[in-house]
C-alpha cells in the first residue's frame, strides 16, 4: 500500500508536466508480484507429446492466456545446478562458474570438488538484484538458494533437505517362520477377532548416526465373522498407543522424536498382507524434516504441510515387480508438499517474487523415461509401463500448475519453466575407468575400493552426461605433477583416445571432446571445467568412480537409469516456458533462452536485471 501511495504522490507531482507534454495514458502499472515455478526435468518437446492428456486448467491454460514457447533453450551441460544458476543469473555457465553439478574448483588440488548446488555464482543472481532494489524474494527449494550463506539466502526460504535415513521395503516373517503373537495389551480402540501378531522393525541408523525408534505394528483381524483372516495393521507408538491404521494399499505418516525445532517423521505403506499373516510387506520411508526460514514460516509449514516427505524412492522399482504405483504416489505427495508450501507462502505475502520448485518430472524421468523404439533390447511392455507412468506424472505436474495459476486471480504473474528435458539411456560408461586403464588415472586401494591418488596425472568429475577431465599440473595446483610439456602430451593423448571410442553401432561414445578453449562455443570456457569437456553421445549415461567389477568390467555397461540429461545442445533436452500475467498478450514463440528469464522477471517489476547497476 505504501508503494501505491508513493506512486499516487509522484503522479500528482508530475501532473503539470504530463498535461503540457500531452502524452498518451501511461502504460498499465507493472504487476507487483511474480510466481516463477521450475518443473525440473520437464522437456518442452515432451510437454507437446503429453498435452492432449492434460486438463484445460493447468499448462494449457497458461498456454492459452499467456506467452509460451515450444522450448526453453537450456545451457550446456543441461544439468540441474548449472541450468538453475544460469536461469537465476541470466548468464552462461562460463560467466557463473557453475559448470557442472560437481566440479573441480580451478586452482585447487586435483581431488578438490565443489557442489554446484551449494556454490555461489560468480555473478549477481535475481534475488540479489531484487534485494539491491529493495524487493524481496521467497525461494521454495529453488536450486541455488540453500540458505547456507548470505549470497545463497532469501528473506523467506525452504531448502532441499536430504532425508535423514533411507527408505526400504520390509518383508517378513523369514522363510519358514511365523510372526510372533503380540503379547501386549492392545490400545482400547483396537480390536482383533484373531490373535494379534507383532511386526517389529528396527530401521537402520540415519545419516546423522542417530538410531531411529523401532517401529511396532500389530497385525489384526477387524471383522467379527468367525474366520481367521487378518485384514490390517495398527501402528503403535513407544507408549503402546495407537498411531494409526493401515489396510493393504494405505499410507500412514509416523512421527519421530524431533529436536524440538521442527516436525520429523516418515511415511509407511502396507504393500501386502496375507490373510493368514504368513506374509507382510511394508514400505518404510526415510525420515524427513522441513528446513525453512524464518522460524514462523517453518512452524506454519509444519502445521499445514506436515514434515518434509522426500522424493519418490527408487527402491520401490527394484526387483522383478517394480511398484510403479507406490513410486508415483510418493512423487504426487512430494509435488503436493511443494504446492502446499507455496500456498502457505502466498498467504504470508511478504515477497515480490516467489521461486517455486516441482522436481517430480525429473525424479520419475530418471527411473521411467520410455526407451527409444528400435534400440537394442527394446522391451515393448516396459516401454508401455514407462509411458503410462510419465503420462501420470505430467498430470500430477499439471494439477500443481493449475494451483499456481490461481495467483493470476490475485493480479500477479505466473511463469513456468524448467531446467532441461531428459533423454532415454541404455548404457553407462565410467570415464575414470577408461582413463585408469590407459594409465592417466592412478589409484590406491582403500577398503578394497579404488580411490584416485593425489599425485595421479589426471582425474575426472562426472555428472549426468558430462565429464570434466582435470590434469594435475605442477606449479598451477597444489601437489601438481605434470610439467607443461608432459601436460600437453597427456592432454593430446587423452583427447585422441576418447575421440576414437565408438559404441556398438560405430557411433562415437562421446559426442563432444572439447579442449577448454573449444568449449567457448558451448558457453563453457571457464577455468572450472579443467582441461577437457566430455559430453556423452545419445543413449549413454556417465557414472563417477569405478565399476564394481573393476578391470574385469566391460567398458560399456547396461544403464541403471532410464533417462538422463547433462549433455550438449539438443532440442529434446530443452525445457518448458509459459508466462501469464496482466497485460501480456497471448503469443506462441518458437524459443526462449533460459538466460533471458531473469531479465524478463526483473523487467516485469520495472527493475534492472542481475548484473546491471
Ligand atoms: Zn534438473
Amino acid at each position: 500500500m505504501a508503494r501505491l501511495r508513493e506512486v499516487a504522490r509522484l503522479a500528482a507531482a508530475l501532473a503539470p508536466l504530463v498535461a503540457v507534454a500531452a502524452t498518451p495514458a501511461p502504460p498499465p502499472e507493472p504487476p507487483r508480484r511474480i510466481v516463477v515455478v521450475s518443473f525440473d526435468g520437464a522437456g518442452g518437446l515432451d510437454f507437446a507429446r503429453h498435452r492432449n492428456t492434460l486438463s484445460p486448467d493447468g499448462f494449457l491454460r497458461a498456454e492459452r492466456e499467456g506467452v509460451s514457447a515450444a522450448r526453453l533453450q537450456t545451457v550446456t551441460p543441461s544439468l540441474t545446478a548449472v541450468a538453475h544458476a544460469s536461469i537465476s543469473a541470466g548468464a552462461l555457465p562460463q560467466a557463473t562458474g557453475i559448470v557442472s553439478n560437481t566440479y573441480w574448483p580451478a586452482g585447487g588440488p586435483l581431488k578438490a570438488r565443489v557442489d554446484g548446488f551449494a556454490a555461489e555464482p560468480a555473478v549477481e543472481t535475481l534475488w540479489e538484484a531484487l534485494a539491491r532494489q529493495g524487493h524481496r524474494v521467497a525461494a521454495l527449494s529453488w536450486p541455488g538458494v540453500s540458505g547456507s550463506s548470505t549470497r545463497s539466502s532469501t528473506p523467506v526460504g525452504l531448502r532441499w533437505a536430504s532425508l535423514r535415513s533411507g527408505g526400504f521395503v520390509w518383508r517378513g516373517p523369514e522363510e519358514g517362520a511365523v510372526l510372533p503373537d503380540a503379547a501386549i495389551a492392545l490400545p482400547p480402540e483396537v480390536r482383533s477377532y484373531s490373535p494379534p501378531r507383532l511386526v517389529r522393525i528396527e530401521p537402520t541408523r540415519g545419516r546423522d548416526g542417530a538410531a531411529p525408534r523401532p517401529l511396532r505394528f500389530v497385525v489384526v483381524d477387524t471383522r467379527d465373522d468367525g474366520r481367521r483372516e487378518y485384514d490390517g495393521l495398527a501402528a503403535l507408538n513407544e507408549a503402546g498407543e495407537l498411531e494409526g491404521r493401515l489396510r493393504p494399499g494405505d499410507w500412514l505418516a509416523l512421527s519421530e522424536k524431533s529436536d524440538g525445532v521442527a516436525l520429523r517423521g516418515r511415511w509407511v505403506k502396507l504393500l501386502r498382507l496375507a490373510p493368514d499373516a504368513s506374509r507382510v510387506e511394508l514400505y518404510v520411508g526415510g525420515i524427513g524434516q522441513t528446513e525453512a526460514w524464518p522460524d514462523d514460516f517453518q512452524r506454519t509449514l509444519d502445521r499445514r504441510c506436515g514434515f518434509w516427505p522426500g522424493p519418490p524412492d527408487g527402491a520401490l522399482l527394484s526387483g522383478p515387480e517394480p511398484d510403479v504405483k507406490s513410486f508415483l504416489e510418493m512423487a504426487s505427495r512430494f509435488s503436493e508438499f511443494f504446492t502446499a508450501a507455496y500456498e502457505v507462502a502466498e498467504r504470508r505475502g511478504d515477497w515480490d517474487v516467489l521461486l517455486g520448485y516441482q522436481p517430480l518430472l525429473d525424479e520419475v524421468g530418471h527411473e521411467l523415461t520410455p526407451p527409444e523404439p528400435g534400440a537394442a533390447g527394446f522391451d515393448a511392455a516396459r516401454a508401455e509401463r514407462a509411458e503410462a507412468a510419465m503420462r501420470e506424472t505430467w498430470r500430477i505436474a499439471d494439477r500443481a500448475a493449475a494451483r499456481y495459476l490461481r495467483f493470476l486471480e490475485l493480479g500477479g504473474d505466473v511463469l513456468f519453466l524448467s531446467d532441461h528435458g531428459q533423454r532415454p539411456v541404455r548404457r553407462v560408461v565410467h570415464p575414470a575407468e577408461l582413463l585408469r586403464r590407459q594409465g592417466w588415472i592412478t589409484t590406491d586401494s582403500l577398503a578394497g575400493r579404488p580411490v584416485v591418488r593425489p599425485d595421479s596425472p589426471a582425474d575426472v568429475a562426472v555428472s549426468g552426461g558430462t565429464a570434466l577431465v582435470v590434469l594435475n599440473r605442477a606449479g598451477e595446483m597444489p601437489g601438481g605433477v605434470l610439467s607443461p610439456e608432459e601436460g600437453a602430451g597427456v592432454l593430446a593423448d587423452i583427447a585422441g583416445y576418447l575421440r576414437d571410442l565408438k559404441d556398438e553401432t560405430g557411433a562415437p561414445l562421446f559426442e563432444t571432446v572439447a579442449l577448454r578453449g573449444e568449449a567457448a562455443t558451448l558457453g563453457l570456457d571457464h577455468p572450472n571445467v579443467g582441461d577437457l569437456v566430455l559430453l556423452a553421445g545419445k543413449g549413454t549415461a556417465l557414472r563417477g568412480g569405478f565399476p564394481k567389477l573393476g578391470a574385469d568390467a566391460p567398458i560399456v555397461l547396461p544403464a541403471d537409469v532410464a533417462g538422463q540429461h547433462g549433455y550438449g545442445p539438443d532440442p529434446s533436452l530443452d525445457g518448458i516456458f509459459f508466462h501469464v500475467g496482466p497485460g501480456l498478450e497471448p503469443a506462441r514463440l518458437p524459443l526462449v533462452r533460459a538466460i533471458d528469464v531473469a531479465a524478463r522477471v526483473a523487467a516485469r517489476l520495472g527493475l534492472s536485471p542481475p548484473g546491471a547497476r
